[in-house]
């Protein structure tokens, strides 16, 4: 399926009397990754709601191709979301983790009930589809050795992975990531954004990657928004970034060690 375009268009969003996010305004071309890069507490995860729909902006929209995403339900805007914390489920096997988003989708509402109890293990089983799926995404994944295991049994790196397997094997045409490294170890996690950086390549998801570490932004992202207070700062390729930041608070930020 091909990509779609992701346009944020003048979002605006109060939390109280804070302005959270002000008249934010991105574009994200069909197929491109863009890094959301800003200190803590600036509005990235603010933004990555909204677009997930997790959250409704005071004003602004937006648009999935041509289409305005306002109405339209979390479930069905065709994106996956990855969060910090990945919270697997502990009693399946990394196979049924993955599977899951699928055979939820399968399942009547009635057998999905007792889904967290028993229903769910070997249930993907019963679909050639589902298992054609998940044997592709744990291939690009390289978890075809660990299927078998518990979360338990997994390292942080391992886990991870089976986060993105989960997001990437219903195969959205919008991709989220909020600080989908942060939990892990510094060696681990350049790793890991090396392995996002082959994925995305390999995907070509449109993609919102969200990061407060600068090294992290430069080292995966066709463009970077910085931003500030809620506000976009500068959007840019890494290089002209580091090269031409657009003013001193910008600068700093960029060459601030991690
Ligand atoms: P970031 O992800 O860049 O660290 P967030 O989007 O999480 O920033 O938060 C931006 C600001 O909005 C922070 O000041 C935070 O405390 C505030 N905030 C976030 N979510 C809520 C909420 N549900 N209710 C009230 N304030 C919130
Ligand atoms: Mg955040």
């Amino acid at each position: 399926m091909a990509a779609l375009k992701l346009h944020i268009d003048k979002i605006s969003k109060k939390f109280g009397e804070i302005n959270v996010l002000r008249d934010v305004s991105i574009s994200v071309a069909a197929g491109e990754l863009v890094t959301l890069l800003g200190p803590s507490g600036c509005g990235k995860s603010t933004l990555l709601r909204i677009i997930a729909g997790l959250e409704r902006a005071d004003q602004g929209h937006v648009f999935a191709g041509d289409k305005k995403l306002d109405d339209v339900a979390p479930k069905d805007r065709d994106l996956a979301f990855v969060f910090q914390s990945y919270a697997l489920y502990p009693h399946l096997s990394v196979y049924d983790n993955i599977a899951a988003p699928l055979v939820m989708r399968e399942l009547s509402s009635l057998e999905r009930l007792p889904l967290l109890g028993t229903a769910l293990p070997g249930a993907a089983g019963r679909y050639r589809s589902i298992d054609e799926r998940v044997r592709e995404t744990s291939a690009i994944l390289k978890l075809d050795a660990l299927l078998d295991r518990r979360p338990a049994a997994l390292s942080g790196g391992q886990r991870q992975r089976v986060a993105l397997g989960r997001a990437m094997v219903r195969a959205p045409r919008i991709f989220l990531m909020d600080e989908p490294l942060a939990n892990l170890d510094a060696a681990l996690r350049i790793h890991t954004r090396g392995e996002i950086a082959r994925l995305h390549k390999k995907m070509g998801a449109t993609t919102v990657f969200v990061t407060h570490d600068q090294a992290e932004a430069a080292a995966i992202s066709d463009r970077v928004a910085v931003m500030f207070g809620g506000q976009v700062r500068q959007i840019a390729k890494p290089a002209d970034l580091y090269r031409d930041p657009v003013d001193l608070e910008v600068a700093r930020f960029l060459a601030q060690p991690f």
